[in-house]
Parts: C-alpha cells; structure tokens; sequence
C-alpha cells in the first residue's frame, strides 16, 4: 500500500521534478545541487564501468541539519536517494538504478568534510562521512596515534562509505573490519529522522546495538552523517617483507608459524599468485619484479609491534623459515620506499587488472585453513567453466580472504567471456559456502550480489533483513534495488 503511494508520488515527481530541486536548491545552495548531465556524469559510473546510472540531480549537503533537511525533502515528495561517498566501490552500491517513472536522487557526503574531534587520551576520532580515509590517517598520525583502517582505494573512499560498506583492507588481521573500528554513528533516517549514537565509548550496555544496523548496510537504511572511530598507539617499529613459497598450503603454515613466533605484532598477512604479480609488471609503469626469480605464490607480510624490534624480529623469523625449506625466496624492505614499493605492487593489482582485459571477480572469505583447499577447487571449476582463462588470486590469507577472479583469455571475445559470469559465480560461490564460507567478504552485495544474498542467506536470516528494512525505511527509498531485488 505504502510502496505503491510511493511510486505514484515518485511519477509526479518524475514528470515534474522543479519543486523539489528547487527545496533541495534552497537546502544546500545552488553551487551543491548539480542537475545538468555534464557534472553529473562522474557521478553516474562505478570505477570499474561495470554500472552505469541515471539520476535527477546530485545534492550536496555541508551539515547534518543539511543532510536531515534534504533527505526529509525527497520523502516526502516520494523520491528515492542513493547515498555517494568515494564512489569506489565495486558491487554498484553507489550508482543510481532508476526503474523508468522512479527518480533518484544521488545524495553525497563530498561536502560533510568535518573532523570534529580528535580525543587523543580517549584513543578515538570523531570526522563527518565525507572525509577521505587518507585524511584521517594523516590526522590520527599527527595526534601521535593510528586509525588502522587501509586500504587500496584510500586516497579517495571516505569513512562514510567505508562504515556503509564495512571495508575491510590489509589490517584486518590486528584491528579488525571497519565494524570494529566504530563505536558510535550518526545517521539520517530515511525519513529525516536523525538518529543521534555519537558517543566514543567503550562499554556501553543499553539495549540494541542500534549503530551496527547501519554499518555495512549499504546506504539501505540510512544516511551516515558522522562516525567516532577508535585510534591506536603508533607502532613502535615496521618490517615488510615479500616472500615466495611454493603453494597456498605453504603460506597458511607460515601463518601460523608467524602468528606464533611473532603475535600480536603481525599486522598484514597477504596472499598473491604469480600472475597478479605479472599483471602489475605489465601493466603499471615502473613496476619492478621484487625477486631475481619468479615464483608461483608470494606472501606479503608486515610486522608492526610496540617496540623496536620489528626488522630484526622478522629478518630472523624468516631466516630460519628458509633454512627449513618453508620460505623459498624472499625480500625485507630495507627503507620507508621500498616497504611502499612492495605495498604499491600489491594495492596496483586491481588497477592492473583493468588494463589486461575483462575480468569475472570473486571475493570470497571461507575459514583460513581452508584457503587452500577453495584455490584447487575454485580454480579448477572456474577453468572448466572457460578453458584457457587465467586465474588472479590475490588477497587477504590472515582473514580467509581471496579476490579470486578470471581473467579474458587471448582466444575469447570479451562479451563470450563475460557472458560465462555467472556460471562461473555459481561455482565458485557454492564452492565457497560449502567450505563453510561467505560469497561476499569486503565489497558488499550492493546491486551485483543481491540475488545471492537471497541465495547464501536465506530463510530466517534473509526475513529479517527484509523486516529490518521494511521497518526503517517502509517507503523504500533509500537506495533501492541494492541487497534487495526491487521486486522483493
Ligand atoms: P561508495 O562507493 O561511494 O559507496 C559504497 C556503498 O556505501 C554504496 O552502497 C553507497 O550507497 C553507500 N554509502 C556511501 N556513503 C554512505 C553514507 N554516508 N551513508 C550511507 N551509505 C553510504 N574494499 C574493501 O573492503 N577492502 C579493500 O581492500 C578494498 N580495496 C579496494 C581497492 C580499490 C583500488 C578500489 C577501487 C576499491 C577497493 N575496495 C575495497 C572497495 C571500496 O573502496 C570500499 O568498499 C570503500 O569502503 C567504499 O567507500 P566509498 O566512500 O568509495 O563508498
Ligand atoms: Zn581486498
């Protein structure tokens, strides 16, 4: 009944839109609500050019009060928002989907640029959606403390969109998702409501966890306005290192191996076959080989305990790894440039990706002693599904978490090769859910996944998504069409 209302005011506005560009405009400033095509265009495509959308305006807020006056503008004129941070995610969460006769509205947070405290003795940050995690890197490390969150897309995500799509990155493994980085939000409900949980505390018992709806949620149920993020002491020392081993098998042992003799110091424990490597070499210039040799499998790893100690720590670890045979080759950075050499090698590999054809792409997580076991079997269904493609496994081992993707073989036309993507997704993700895995591990369901998500995650869990968004956002309009089917 409600959902009906909605789409009959959202054809008014479709055929009218004026009177609520024109609120919007009032809200923010004509200079924050861009409407013609050309400005709009950066807006409307993911990085990846995968999705592509259409929308009636993009609105900037600069405030919350902003943000909660623009969003009880569109509900009430029944106009669907997609919330825009960085634009740099990968499942086409942030790209508006219109259905004809169904506006949207791009609603970002380029505006909500605010790091209104930094709390150094409570160990937390409190920014506004819109600034760019670099940023608050750069803050937290000038305040002498750390904000752990790192990855890839960095210089251009924002913490908004990071806590909606809950990054993960290559910090996983010592200081958890973004999810456990947030202790408190501040979201605008998707009718104005301001939902108001920014308190930096620790413990705090009293009743539902309400802010956990919204991080990883996807811009479905809300707009975030504001997070407080937890800091960390600065390392006292880092050591890198890039080291080859002979299978997947291998580099879970010295997982553990490294878990073991080294703790809670290791920080990053990466995953990257040969042809990831490859790809970067060819693709991105002034990428070097980092050993004399090549090698089928490479772990990356870094060191970031308290103390001083992180070089020796780890040049002897892996010293006495290859006397046993268990590390075959390896490189420790010896400076700040080659420690981000090394990095820029492994963040480059999706860049490179781009430029070496179509790729079909998996992110998957299953248990961490079982990586090994989903590469053999991954790989080979996804090769009977289209011989001759090459396979680019890559990712985060500590957290169970592999980028697994195909690459276009030189014998295969673009569009024949992606039309095998989602046979070759049903494989690969049923292989993972029966090792006990997830089908989404960091980029989220966004519009790409939503029909596994009904698939992996169905029954009871799958009711109460929908009852949760049905009780949030009864009107549907925020974000349609992303985790859920429209029809849903
Ligand atoms: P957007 O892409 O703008 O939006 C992502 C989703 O969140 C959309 O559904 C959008 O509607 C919603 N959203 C955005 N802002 C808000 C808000 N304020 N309120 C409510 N909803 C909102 N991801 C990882 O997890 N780990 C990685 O290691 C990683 N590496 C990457 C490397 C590269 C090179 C690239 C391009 C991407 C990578 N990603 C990675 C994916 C992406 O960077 C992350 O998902 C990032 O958190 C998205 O942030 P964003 O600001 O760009 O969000
Ligand atoms: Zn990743």
């Amino acid at each position: 009944m409600v959902k009906m209302e909605t789409v009959k005011q959202g054809t008014a506005a479709a055929q009218d839109p004026g009177p609520l560009l024109e609120a919007l405009g009032s809200i923010v400033g004509p200079a924050s609500l861009l409407t013609d095509p050309v400005s709009l265009e950066p807006y409307l495509t993911e990085w990846r050019g995968r999705y592509r959308g259409q929308a009636t305006a993009l609105v900037m807020p600069g405030t919350t009060a902003e943000a909660a006056a623009v969003v009880k503008a569109c509900a009430q004129a029944g106009v669907a928002m997609v919330p825009q941070g960085g634009n740099s995610g990968l499942v086409g969460g942030a790209i508006p989907h219109a259905e004809p006769g169904r506006p949207e509205i791009i609603v970002s947070t380029g505006r909500l640029k605010r790091i209104r405290e930094l709390d150094a003795a409570n160990y937390t940050l409190t920014a506004e959606a819109g600034c760019v995690l670099a940023d608050l890197q750069t803050a937290a490390a000038e305040a002498n403390r750390l904000f752990p969150l790192s990855l890839g897309a960095e210089g251009s995500c924002q913490i908004g969109g990071n806590i909606s799509s809950n990054a993960g990155g290559i910090n996983v493994l010592r200081y958890g998702t973004t999810r456990d980085l947030v202790l408190g939000l501040e979201v605008v409900l998707p009718d104005g409501r301001l939902f108001d949980g920014l308190r930096g505390l620790r413990k705090d018992n009293t009743g539902y966890d309400l802010k956990q709806l919204f991080i990883g949620a996807e811009g479905t149920l809300g707009l975030v306005t504001a997070a407080t993020c937890k800091l960390y002491p600065r390392p006292g020392s880092v050591a890198t290192a890039l080291v080859a081993v002979r299978d997947p098998s291998a580099a879970i042992e010295l997982y553990s191996a490294t878990r073991d003799a080294l703790g809670e110091g290791l920080a990053a424990f990466e995953l990257l076959n040969r042809l990831s490597v490859q790809l970067v070499l060819e693709h991105i210039p002034g990428a070097r080989d980092p050993l004399d040799q090549s090698y089928d499998w490479y772990v990356l790893l870094e060191l970031a305990p308290a103390g001083d100690s992180a070089q020796a720590d780890l040049e002897a670890f892996l010293g006495g790894r290859m006397e046993a045979g268990a590390v075959l080759d390896g490189t420790l950075a010896q400076s700040e440039s080659q420690r981000e050499a090394l990095w820029r090698m492994r963040h480059a590999i999706s860049e490179a990706e781009k430029h070496a054809g179509a790729g079909i792409k998996h992110d998957v997580a299953v248990p961490v002693s079982r990586v090994d076991e989903f590469i053999r079997t991954a790989s080979a269904a996804a090769l009977q599904e289209v011989p001759g493609a090459l396979v680019v496994a890559f990712g985060h081992l500590g957290d169970g978490n592999i980028h697994f993707n195909l690459n276009q073989p030189a014998d295969l036309e673009r569009e024949a090769f992606l039309d095998r993507w989602d046979a070759v997704a049903a494989r690969v993700h049923g292989i993972a859910h029966e090792l006990g895995g997830s089908f989404s591990a960091e980029h989220g369901v966004g519009r790409m996944k939503r029909d596994q998500l009904k698939e992996f995650r169905g029954g009871v869990e799958y009711e109460l998504m929908r009852s949760l968004k049905q009780t949030l956002d009864p009107s549907g309009l925020m974000n349609p069409g992303k985790l859920f089917p429209p029809a849903d």
